[in-house]
């Protein structure tokens, strides 16, 4: 018993091993002595119950291992193969490298952000955006704040604060996700919901008799992009919108939700409608996202009429919803390869995802297919399959895109074993995102870019003696 307690090292002597060493270089001796403390206090309980003790060098690496581990972030990329490209839980959309180069300059220097540089004296943050975003749609004023849930809220606000009517069809009081349903922003921002029409069908008519009503604030059209309702249904277009509005001396506003600056059409995406064809239409103001189908960063848009906008800046919740330097420089970025509508399907990630072509994915797949079928090993049989992706973000949801995959099954048919697979493929070092459908793990191979790192990272399964 004395003989094996003597047996067990200091901290200074696993300290100096090699891996304690590399340990307290990199996370600093306070952070590695701690460690090792920790497990020599498991050296101490194993030398009672007559255990086997391990070496200085195994106990270093031991805690350089637990440091490692410790200091992963949960933000660490990860390979999206959901087959869903604008995958709100994962990100949405991805930065273009002009958009991410930018950022990264905007972080290590000091920019003027508020700083007018031709006349030397304090300066606007939208300044910046402002000329890119109404020659992109045609608007005569812009501003930019955290996304377009606070887009449409500081909206609402300035209108509609202090009680004001805000006229809605029934057929277009949404929730999108993540506790955003628009008579609870409505609620939040002090304006009163006036519901008008029903689920399927709202009329001119019924627009004309809400606006007689007392106290009415504004008309608020909203893009319904995340659900469909088919069969006998009506819908008043904006322009017809527009002339109520502009009789009625109240303003329209279009919450857009995704909104696209391009037509999609282009590409052989169902089109959406374009922020420009918004504001073209009448509507005083228009909100979108930046981080849908735009391609860029978390964001929202308000775009339109002049003096609607000077109100919206001077609402003091304007400064609480502000956008910072950082995603100033990746909008500014990503607005500019609108410029060259030509070059953006190469250029910007969430176009280029959302464009690849069937057959090129489906060579991806046949090029990874006996990797990944060595990796898993016998317990699981891999296999070519087809897929259908979707945009994402709520963007035409029922738009499947043609796809490819693999397709991984376990040989004793058990969903657990699957669960199993699932679960390891998290854990590998860029953890792999995958959709469990009919007792198949499915990777969609739409959104993998990087075939070689997929490749080197499934190498962890078997090192980590996960599979
Ligand atoms: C997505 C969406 C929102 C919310 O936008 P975020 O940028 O996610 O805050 C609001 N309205 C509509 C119609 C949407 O589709």
């Amino acid at each position: 018993m004395n003989e094996s307690f003597r047996a067990i090292p200091s901290v200074d002597t696993v300290l100096r091993s090699s891996a304690g060493q590399a340990a307290a270089e990199r996370f600093g001796h306070g952070e590695t002595i701690a460690r090792i403390r920790d497990l020599l206090e498991e050296e101490r309980a194993a030398a009672r119950q007559g255990s086997r003790l391990r070496d200085p060098e195994a106990l270093g690496a031991l805690a350089l291992g637990e440091l490692e581990a410790g200091w992963r972030s949960s933000l660490g990329p990860v390979f999206n193969l959901t087959g869903t490209v604008l995958h709100t839980n994962l990100g949405r959309a991805l930065l273009a490298d002009a958009a991410v180069e930018a950022a990264v300059a905007a972080m290590r220097a000091p920019v003027a952000l508020e700083y007018d540089l031709d006349a030397g004296r304090r300066g606007e943050r939208d300044d910046h955006l402002r000329a890119l975003i109404c020659d992109l749609t045609g608007a005569e004023d812009a501003t930019v704040v955290n996304n377009n849930a606070a887009a449409v809220l500081l909206t609402l606000n300035t209108l509609a604060g202090h009680g004001g009517g805000v006229v809605v069809s029934r057929g277009e009081l949404v929730e999108i996700g993540g506790a955003f349903r628009m008579p609870d922003i409505m609620a939040q921002a002090g304006a009163r919901l006036i519901e008008v029409g029903t689920t399927n069908r709202t009329h001119e008519k019924d627009y004309r008799a809400a606006l007689e009503g007392e106290g009415v604030a504004l008309l608020l059209k909203v893009h319904t992009s995340n659900y469909r309702i088919e069969g006998f249904t009506s819908a008043v277009a904006a322009t017809t919108l527009a002339k109520l509005a502009r009789a009625a001396g109240t303003p329209l506003v279009n919450d857009l939700g995704s909104g696209t600056l391009v037509d999609l059409a282009r590409w052989g995406i169902r089109r959406e409608p374009t922020v420009r064809e918004a504001v073209a239409e009448g509507c005083d103001l228009v909100t979108f996202s930046g981080d849908k189908l735009l391609g860029g960063p978390q964001a929202g848009f308000i775009v339109g009429r002049r003096d609607l906008i000077a109100a919206i800046n001077r609402n003091p919740m304007k400064r609480a919803l502000r956008v910072d330097k950082l995603r100033m420089a990746a909008l500014e970025a990503t607005l500019r390869l609108y410029r060259d509508p030509d070059r953006l399907a190469e250029r910007l990630p969430a176009l280029r995802l959302l464009t690849r072509s069937r057959d090129e994915i489906a060579a991806l797949a046949r090029r990874l297919q006996p990797a990944v079928a060595t990796a898993l090993g016998p317990a699981y049989r891999v296999s070519a399959a087809d897929c259908a992706s979707q945009i994402g973000s709520g963007a035409l949801p029922l738009d499947m895109l043609a796809s490819a995959g693999l397709a991984l099954h376990a040989t004793d048919g058990s969903g657990t074993t699957l669960e199993r697979l699932a679960s390891a493929l998290r854990r590998l070092p860029v953890p792999v995102i995958g959709r469990i459908a009919d007792n198949a793990l499915v990777l969609d191979l739409r959104c993998l870019e990087d075939e070689a790192a997929f490749i080197a990272n499934l190498d962890g399964l078997s090192d980590a003696g996960l599979i």
